[in-house]
């Protein structure tokens, strides 16, 4: 089973693959000038799936989650062609999906429209194979996205530490049920391919999770240390079409990004699942390219920063890198306050570590095996909260009072949940 795609209303099958960009109006009317370029009429009295970026929780226009008004505009105009719709999401390990939607608004836009917001955690996983995949051969799925009638992957535009970009492809991650999507991050090496397994995780993932449309978000878009540690950058665009692919190419130009240096589009491109040729997409309007803004690039390794701190990292998903960065960013200025006489410090993240130096401050309970290296900081992904009690041996209260408080965001992403095991591994932890 899969999302059906011979049935896609938003696509003609004898036309070169079509794409929408509008500019400048702000979110709302972007999204709704893109739509207006598309034929809706097949969507009535179909049920649509809309599945924005809410993986985290953060506010809008901080780049990191879909800009609600986005959101409400793709409502507005599947409603108004007569579609059934809802909003769906499942977000990273440690977010609470409804307090996601409601960091954004989402939840009265939503009620203001009579649209369901969908948990997609909620209920049990469908077992999808994956007969062309290299790197998975089934994946745990989400059992109202494959009950729907149509998808709509509706991402921000984000660079991301370990795939490049994350666009509409990638976004449909969130169709994977709970803590399954983790184990993306966690694939082996693989057999005579030197490509990262999560990039051909992702290709493999669009084999059976494309959608039927991409609304991309790049209202705010984030640059650098994507996808949720990185910098907001207005850009004030929206991009649409019925080729994800395509839509993810055309978003890729406006990035200043070359989709050959982009390895899940590169390889689902190769293996005819989209189109990734600039020169083979219908562009619409012609001056489109005038809106590009190329965006700062992630930089090779955690620790540029902080010249100071080694970080280890073998594996991590994201979730823990994130905590870290933000962390980091936050107190890593005190940090060496609560290691005295130390001048560097290592800390370590991720499932791969064979050993790390004694002295390793290691977070998440895929390094819970080197507890005895060093200091451990349980959770999966950890909270900033539990990394500055374990490291002080204080109560959280007397360390936040010797503690800058600047940094707002770092008063924990995802959430306070400490997991003591990662339930999606089958390693020890
Ligand atoms: S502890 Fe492991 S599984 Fe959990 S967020 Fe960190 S790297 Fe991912």
């Amino acid at each position: 089973m899969a999302i059906n795609l011979t049935d896609n209303p938003f696509r003609r099958a004898d036309q070169r693959p079509q794409v929408h960009v509008a500019h400048g109006h702000g979110a709302y009317e972007n999204t709704r000038a893109v739509l207006a370029k598309l034929d809706l009429s097949g969507v009535r009295g179909k049920r649509v799936l809309l599945k924005p970026n809410v993986g985290r929780i953060a506010p809008p226009g901080s780049g990191i989650t879909t800009h609600p008004q986005v959101v409400a505009a793709a409502m507005d105009a599947f409603i108004e062609a007569g579609a059934q719709i809802a909003v769906g999401e499942s977000p990273i390990a440690g977010v609470k999906t409804l307090e996601a939607f409601a960091a954004l608004g989402l939840d009265v836009i939503a009620h203001q429209r009579k649209c369901p917001l969908i948990d997609l955690d909620v209920r049990p996983a469908v077992r999808v194979p994956v007969p062309e995949g290299k790197a998975i051969r089934e994946l745990k799925v989400c059992a109202d996205v494959l009950e729907y009638d149509l998808v709509v992957s509706i991402p921000v535009m984000k660079m991301h530490m370990h795939t490049g970009v994350t666009l509409a492809i990638k976004n449909m991650k969130g169709c994977l049920w709970r803590r399954s999507k983790v184990d993306l991050h966690m694939l082996p090496p693989l057999d005579g391919d030197d490509e990262i397994p999560i990039n051909v995780a992702i290709a493999d993932l669009a084999s059976v999770l494309r959608p039927h449309l991409a609304i991309i978000d790049g209202t705010v878009a984030m640059e650098g240390l994507g996808p949720s540690a990185g910098e907001p950058r207005e850009m004030n665009v929206v991009v649409a079409g019925a080729d994800a692919f395509a839509a993810d190419t055309v978003a890729c130009a406006l990035m200043g990004v070359k989709v050959r240096d982009v390895a899940h589009l590169r390889i689902g491109g190769a293996r005819g699942y989209g189109v990734v040729n600039l020169k083979s997409i219908a562009v619409s309007p012609p001056g489109w390219r005038k809106w590009a803004q190329p965006l700062a690039r992630p930089p090779s390794s955690i620790d540029v920063r902080y010249p100071n701190i080694t970080v280890l990292d073998r594996n991590a998903c994201s979730a823990c890198q994130s905590t870290l960065l933000l962390f980091l960013r936050g107190y890593g200025r005190q940090l060496f306050d609560y290691f005295p006489g130390k001048s560097n410090l290592t800390v370590a993240i991720g499932r791969g570590h064979a050993d790390v130096p004694t002295g390793t401050l290691c977070l998440g309970n895929c390094t819970a095996r080197h507890r005895d290296r060093g200091i451990y900081v349980r959770g999966c992904p950890p909270v900033t909260s539990e990394i500055l009690r374990t490291i002080s041996g204080k109560p959280l209260s007397d360390v936040l009072d010797g503690l800058s408080r600047t940094h707002e965001s770092s008063a924990d992403t995802p959430t306070e949940k400490m997991p003591d095991k990662c339930p999606a591994h089958k390693h020890k932890n």
